[in-house]
């Protein structure tokens, strides 16, 4: 799955919010991304439908009151999508149900805007973007995100997007509001995941400051490549070279003669090799792309891998096998619903009525699992020596 895209018609701007942790920790990328084209994914356009449902339900509580049957007309065109899934209402409203439960406890009645265009070119040259949702309310703005993916849970927390689009909102209510805390959240009922982050005006326009030269090196598309996480949506991470030089360099290690490596070593490799399986991952699709058009790719070509058998017709097929005296017991699984796949059926109160809180779902410890040091998870103590004595 690639980037979650939002709204296809959306414009973006070359310094766009969700691409900033890349143009901020490299900065050539931006202008080296312009010779590849644009690209979407099934994904995306289901983000997309799903962000269309939301905006709905949010305009018709919040700012464009409109008949139940107006509501139902809209809504019921989108749920006409060939990518339209039941499970989009449930996830839309519980992303209404946490801005309600910000919102309904308020003393007077907020400012909320949704879909909400906001520039943020002080920051960075021609920046703009849309906000799912933005609420202000006394000395507090409120800027809240709206994820369907279910890939990875993404913090709020320092989350550059988030503090774009905030930059942004305060240069255009500032004047209007004594705006003083920001309030950021990352919504993603997919993953039963919300995550707030909170910091001042003060701070917020302090790292505004801060970013406002390697946004100006982004756009000037100079500076020094600089591999990491961020390469993940790159359009260029098949091809970056600063990026292969980055496993390339594994080759170090055969210099170092001990016939075993020690532990600081296993250390620096992993570090290094963080992110190969997604590199080689990239690699292959592009040589594949590349073979499939003819290029050669040294080494490598493309074939037709192996194809699957299918029914030409399930019903007919399953009437001719019983016709042919094959029971029908033997041409079915019955099988129980997964914990998640239950909670997906259930509204998410039905599910934990009746099966968590009674103790018919438990968690299992997670196995062991290797992170590096910057994982906000307390490590595994080890096993101390009069336990292992006894
Ligand atoms: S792949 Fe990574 S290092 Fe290369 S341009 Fe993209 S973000 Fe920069």
């Amino acid at each position: 799955m690639t980037k979650e895209i939002k709204h296809a018609e959306r414009a973006h701007a070359l310094l766009s919010a969700s691409a900033s942790s890349r143009w901020l920790n490299c900065t050539p990328s931006v202008r080296l991304e312009e010779q590849f084209p644009d690209s979407t994914t099934t994904y995306a356009e289901e983000g997309t439908l799903a962000h269309e449902i939301a905006e709905l339900k949010l305009r018709k509580y919040y700012t464009e009151p409109m008949s139940q049957r107006t509501f139902n007309t809209r809504l019921n065109k989108m749920k006409k999508h060939e990518l339209f899934q039941d499970e989009m209402l449930k996830h839309t409203d519980s992303y209404l149900e946490y801005l309600q439960g910000i919102t309904i406890p308020m003393a007077s009645v907020p400012y909320v805007a949704v879909e909400k265009r906001i520039d943020y070119s002080d920051y960075a040259p021609e920046g703009f973007g849309t906000v799912d949702c933005l609420i202000i309310s006394g000395n507090t703005l409120y800027v809240n995100d709206f994820k369907y993916g279910k890939g990875v849970a993404v913090s709020a927390e320092r989350n550059t997007q988030m503090m774009l689009y905030a930059l942004g909102a305060l240069t255009e209510y500032s004047f209007l509001y004594p705006i003083e805390k920001i309030h950021m959240s990352i919504v993603q009922p997919r993953l039963s995941s919300i995550s707030e982050f909170e910091m001042t005006a003060a701070e917020l326009l302090t790292w505004g400051e801060s970013i406002k030269n390697i946004a100006q090196q982004a756009y000037a598309g100079v500076g020094d490549f600089v591999p990491g996480e961020h390469c993940k949506f790159c359009k260029a991470k098949a091809q970056c070279r600063a990026r292969a030089e980055q496993y390339t360099a594994l080759e170090d290690f055969k210099q170092m003669k001990p016939p075993l490596i020690s532990n600081e070593e296993v250390g620096q490799i992993l570090e290094k090799a963080i992110g190969l399986d997604a590199w080689v991952k990239a690699l292959k699709d592009f040589a594949l792309k590349e073979s499939l058009k003819g290029s050669e790719i040294a080494g490598w070509k493309a074939v037709e891998g192996r194809g699957s058998r299918f029914y030409v017709n399930m019903d007919e097929a399953f009437a001719h096998l019983k016709n042919n005296g094959v029971d029908e017991a033997l041409l079915y699984n019955r099988e129980p619903l997964s914990v998640a796949e239950i909670e997906k059926v259930l509204k998410t109160e039905q599910y934990r009525t009746l099966l968590e809180e009674p103790g018919h779902v438990k968690k299992s410890p997670g196995k062991p699992t290797l992170v590096p040091l910057s994982d906000k998870r307390k490590p595994i103590a080890p096993p101390d020596a009069a336990s292992d004595f006894k």
